[in-house]
């Protein structure tokens, strides 16, 4: 009886000539999502078993089926037609059928369960020279592996090759490996592979599904503050993720608020700059307020204390960030005012200096009105309450900055213990708020004198009518919110008023 061996059914030479009988190969006909990348098509690499490769580096691919004999006419490479006693073989990474020329160099390949030097093409081999180099217990070699990669990242032409020979999984096990024996050099090799081919939109998800972002958040995590271009480039890849809102909850979830926030306070200013400004794209998700809030109090001290220092960027970030977490409940803003206080109240040195980069200003004119609302802290807020009205009485001309002011003295006047002041700069916001072009500050203006209508009748009514109130009533009468509710209140309060005689 004639057994046949468990071999592919092939006829080319190497097959026909090999002695050794090969791993059977499988045809990929699961149907796996395939990837496109500068319109070409493929199927990513599978990983059998763990899948985890950032602690699991030895991971191993299912292999790809090979091209049936018949099929191959031509060689895919060179053109060359096949026949005769043109030599062919199967390329044992991508299975095509390929000439003797251009499949010449043998490579062994254990991520495919192949130890064995094996035929490879030239299309092939250098994405899967490097990912077999990875393999190598020798730091020289697996540091060859990690600039290889890196350098064919750099090739749109290499980029699905990464993909379908387990190059990216190989980054993600080289990054894992490397920070684990603390070898910095090939970590920032492979760092920086891992943005790069993060850039490439069409290969997100698949990259974020094979736990990209978890290895990325560790990498910052773990990085000494020392190590500027692993820290950049790391931040770099991350910011990706966090920008797309499919991705941000993994990135949560993985910990990223807490790789994040010490590198705000790292001694390399572009890594803290970036850190920060990562930190605001992640302040946005008001989930991630109560870390920054409930925590012991590090991280928003580190905030504030940014606030002040001597770079207008990382001012106007770190202020975007503490606006974010102001726009929540009432906790949030007590525990800012708290932190400002134990940092020497930054807040207030930079709302009261004019020579201040504008934006950086009127970020910090937002903040102090997000937190004017909050009724517990007023005492508290008394001397930032005074900046902006000093501000006002100053009669800014820059309308971001007029807008913020104005609206935080429209809060402050909704407690009566800030009527007195508030009415000192009432000509100011007469004159200059109440007839002002935007509409926003007009209505804050508004906003503030009827509560302080409310609050001290008799001593606005008498400002208003020696500044003119007929600005003040072009004001309310432009506002059509405004006049039906007023118009509501009127026949709520006197329905007598309103009913025919
Ligand atoms: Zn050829
Ligand atoms: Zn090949």
């Amino acid at each position: 009886m004639h057994i046949e061996m468990a071999r592919p059914l092939c006829t080319c030479c190497c097959c026909a000539s090999s002695t050794r009988v090969l791993p059977l190969l499988l045809i990929d006909t699961r149907g796996e999502a395939r990837l496109s990348l500068d319109g070409t098509s493929f199927n990513p690499a599978v990983i059998e078993g763990n899948a985890d490769v950032f602690n699991n580096p030895h991971f191993i691919m299912e292999k790809r089926g090979w091209q049936p004999d018949q099929e191959a006419v031509t060689c895919p490479l060179c053109k060359c037609k096949f026949g005769g006693l043109k030599r062919r073989h199967h390329c044992r990474q991508c299975g095509l059928v390929v000439c003797n020329k251009c499949c010449n160099e043998k490579v062994p390949l254990p991520q495919l369960g192949i130890e064995e030097p094996e035929r490879v093409c030239e299309a092939c081999r250098p994405v899967t020279s490097a990912v077999t180099k990875s393999r190598s217990h020798i730091p020289a070699v697996q540091q060859a592996a990690a600039s290889e990669l890196s350098l064919l990242c750099k090739n749109d032409r290499n980029m699905n090759l990464i993909f379908q020979y387990g190059g990216f999984h190989t980054l993600l096990g080289l990054a894992g490996g490397s920070l684990r024996q603390a070898n910095e050099d090939i970590l920032a090799a492979v760092v920086n592979a891992l943005h790069t081919l993060s850039t490439n939109e069409p290969v997100q998800s698949y990259m974020a599904q094979s736990r990209i972002i978890p290895a990325l958040c560790q990498v910052l995590e773990k990085t000494q503050p020392n190590k500027g271009k692993i820290l950049m480039d790391g931040l770099s890849a991350l910011t990706i993720y966090c920008k797309s809102q499919a991705f941000l909850n993994t990135v949560l979830d993985s910990g990223g608020l807490s790789a994040i926030l010490p590198l705000c306070r790292c001694p390399d200013g572009t890594v803290a700059l970036m850190a920060v400004s990562l930190l605001s794209v992640l302040l946005e998700n008001p989930a991630t307020h109560a870390a920054l809030v409930d925590g012991r109090g590090e991280a928003l001290r580190n905030l504030l204390s940014l606030v002040n220092v001597d770079n207008a960027q990382m001012q106007a970030v770190a202020l975007k960030c503490l606006n974010y977490v102001s726009m929540g409940k009432d906790w949030n803003k007590h525990r800012i005012i708290q932190e400002d206080f134990s940092c020497g109240r930054p807040l207030l040195a930079v709302v009261r200096t004019e020579t201040i980069n504008m934006q950086v200003w009127a970020n910090a004119a937002c903040l102090v009105a997000n937190l004017a609302t909050s009724q517990e802290d007023q005492t508290s807020l008394a001397e930032n309450r005074d900046a902006l009205l000093d501000i006002v009485k100053s009669d800014v001309t820059n309308f971001d900055l007029l807008r913020n002011v104005i609206r935080g003295i429209a809060n402050f006047a909704k407690f009566q213990q800030n009527s007195a002041k508030i009415l000192s700069a009432l000509p100011h916001m007469s004159r200059h708020c109440m007839t002002h072009e935007d509409v926003a500050v007009r209505l804050s203006a508004l906003r503030a004198v009827l509560h302080l209508l409310q609050h001290e009748t008799e001593a606005t009514l008498t400002q208003l009518l020696i500044e003119g109130a007929s600005d003040m009533l072009r004001t309310l009468t432009g506002a059509g919110d405004v006049m039906n509710a007023m118009f509501a209140a009127i026949s709520q309060t006197h329905p007598d008023l309103s009913r025919p005689l």
